[in-house]
């Protein structure tokens, strides 16, 4: 295990062409030496009476036939020779890399293993993912993504030592073997260095790619004794890490495993649930905290699961988002959503905006403009009724193209809110820029307003910016009379929580509409 990562396998290719060589040397001596016994044999009938010139050219044919034939032959067993060489490479490397492939990953850690209990040292497996590769693939093709998994690959080499192997798994997917550690932390800094060097733009095809990584770490002994339970224990680690914010890595913990089977019993299920019916969406009304009149709601995605009950979003829109269900899923609600707003206006309930919360996939999905238009003549909803809900990290991660779609929303006439304000990192020069009619303070901020005084500063301020730009301010997760009380005081115009009604039913939201005015109101 001394030779160099995507190395070893040109290295045996390299030691095996050289046996050929040799091979062929060998052969080429013999045949020489046949040639030349032969000649000699003919040299002699020359000389002997009695032999006829015929019988002479007849053996000098005879001769120079069979040497034809001979080197024939040693070129046929040449090509075979080099064919089963190639094969044996490609069995063992991944073709659009170049990097050992599964099996011969599995070959190498097999090894590894032995040594490492017989040696008493520790070995570390990295499990990465990249971040986001599948909107690369379907945005830019598939020749741009296979161009970006080659520059990942030549720039994870160059993040490991001689003895490390890094293998391609498969897709977005490579499993590093790091063969001998003294420490956990070695492990760390390995992926550490490895989320640096992948974050670097890649240039690819005139496109600047920023692109991230999850990676997972499982460590020998203590994660697994195998081959298979490492990877696996790794590749868990990484879905966590995923969890974590992406661009992270984290280690194995056991109690990661009972949350891995549940997770994928839930994409499995997942993946039936739009066919088989089971969302439902609830809605939570938006008060002007002036008037104390419903002035929107917002649509909020639950899963009646068929065992297991009404499901939160956090139980499975981070998983849907992972596995891209998510647009699907997404598709559906804009619709529900809107038909239902439809609905309420023809039944003559009072004109309120929708708002619809939009994920980064979504959003950034080729269709989304259209599928939003197509969803809104459909429904005969007035764009001007709708609101898309857009976090932090959707608008500002790609700031420039974000602002050409935010652009013609506001042109369709589309409302467009900033979720979960003050958890992301927005840049204050795009938000006056980006056409942003709401600001939603997150409710983290809001829930300690009374108690914490920097909370209650970073309420105040975003109050007092988004006024400055002209935009409205909703407060989120309004649960007390005196979190109201000191919302006016700092004329924040909207509230939405508990204080003013939970999420509830469409039915139960028609009798809120009818009233007008939220259940709860401080007098
Ligand atoms: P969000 O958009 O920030 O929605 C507000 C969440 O806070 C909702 O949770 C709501 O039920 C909850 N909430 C409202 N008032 C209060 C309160 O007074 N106190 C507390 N503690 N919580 C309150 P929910 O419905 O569980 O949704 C969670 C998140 O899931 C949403 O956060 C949103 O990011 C996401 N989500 C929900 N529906 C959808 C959807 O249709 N599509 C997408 N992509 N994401 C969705
Ligand atoms: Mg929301
Ligand atoms: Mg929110």
């Amino acid at each position: 295990m001394d030779d160099k990562a995507a190395g070893p396998g040109r290295e045996k290719l390299a030691a095996a062409r050289e046996e050929a060589v040799g091979l062929r040397e060998k052969a080429a001596d013999v045949r020489e030496e046949t040639v030349d016994t032969r000649e000699r044999g003919i040299r002699a009938a020359e000389m002997t009476q009695g032999t006829s010139d015929d019988q002479i050219s007849m053996l000098r044919q005879a001769n120079a036939q069979l040497v034809i034939a001979t080197i024939e032959a040693h070129k046929l067993a040449e090509q075979v020779q080099t064919a089963k060489i190639e094969l044996d490479h490609l069995a063992h490397h991944d073709v659009l890399t170049g990097l050992p492939n599964r099996i011969l990953m599995n070959d190498r850690l097999a090894q590894a293993l032995a040594l490492a209990r017989r040696s008493g040292k520790q070995l570390a497996v990295l499990f990465m993912d990249l971040d986001r590769f599948k909107h690369i693939n379907d945005s830019l093709g598939h020749t741009v993504g296979d161009q970006l998994l080659q520059s990942v690959s030549q720039r994870l080499l160059g993040c490991v030592r001689q003895s490390d192997t890094i293998s391609r798994q498969g897709g977005d997917e490579f499993v590093t073997l790091l063969p001998d550690i003294d420490h956990p932390e070695d492990a760390a800094l390995s992926a550490q260095k490895m989320l640096m060097t992948i974050a670097l733009p890649h240039l690819i095809d005139q496109h600047d790619l920023h692109i991230g990584a999850s990676i997972g770490i499982s460590i020998y002994p203590e994660d697994g004794l195998d081959a298979e339970t490492l990877i696996k224990h790794a590749d868990t680690a990484m879905f966590h890490a995923k969890d974590n914010g992406r661009n992270s890595y984290a280690f194995f913990e056991q109690e990661m495993t009972a949350r891995a089977i549940a997770r994928q019993t839930i994409e499995a299920s997942l993946r039936l649930a739009l066919e088989r019916q089971e969302f439902v969406l609830h809605y939570q009304p938006k008060i002007n905290l002036l008037s104390g009149m419903i002035v929107g709601i917002e649509a909020l995605v639950r899963w009646q699961h068929p065992q297991r009950g009404l499901l939160e979003p956090a139980e499975f829109v981070p998983i849907a988002e992972d596995c891209g269900l998510i647009l699907p899923i997404g598709r559906w609600v804009l619709r529900e959503a809107c038909l239902q707003a439809r609905a309420w206006q023809d039944a003559g309930l009072p004109l309120i905006t929708i708002a619809v919360n939009t994920s980064a996939l979504e959003f950034r999905a080729g269709d989304f403009l259209e599928y939003l238009r197509a969803t809104l003549d459909e429904s005969r909803l007035e764009p001007r009724y709708l609101e898309l809900e857009l976090t932090e990290s959707i608008l500002m991660r790609d700031a420039a193209s974000a602002d050409s779609v935010l652009h013609a929303l506001a042109d369709l006439g589309v409302k467009l809110a900033v979720d979960d304000f003050g958890t992301g990192y927005s840049s204050l020069s795009y938000l006056r820029q980006f056409p942003i009619n709401t600001l939603k303070i997150d409710q983290s901020f809001v829930n300690q307003i009374t108690r914490n005084p920097d909370d209650a500063a970073i309420v105040s301020a975003v109050i007092g910016m988004g006024k400055s730009l002209r935009q409205l301010v909703i407060a989120e997760g309004v649960e007390t009379a005196e979190q109201v009380a000191f919302l006016l005081a700092q004329h924040c115009d909207e509230g939405q929580g508990y204080f003013f009604g939970r999420p509830v039913g469409a039915a139960a939201l028609a009798i809120l509409l009818q009233a007008g005015v939220a259940p709860a109101l401080p007098d």
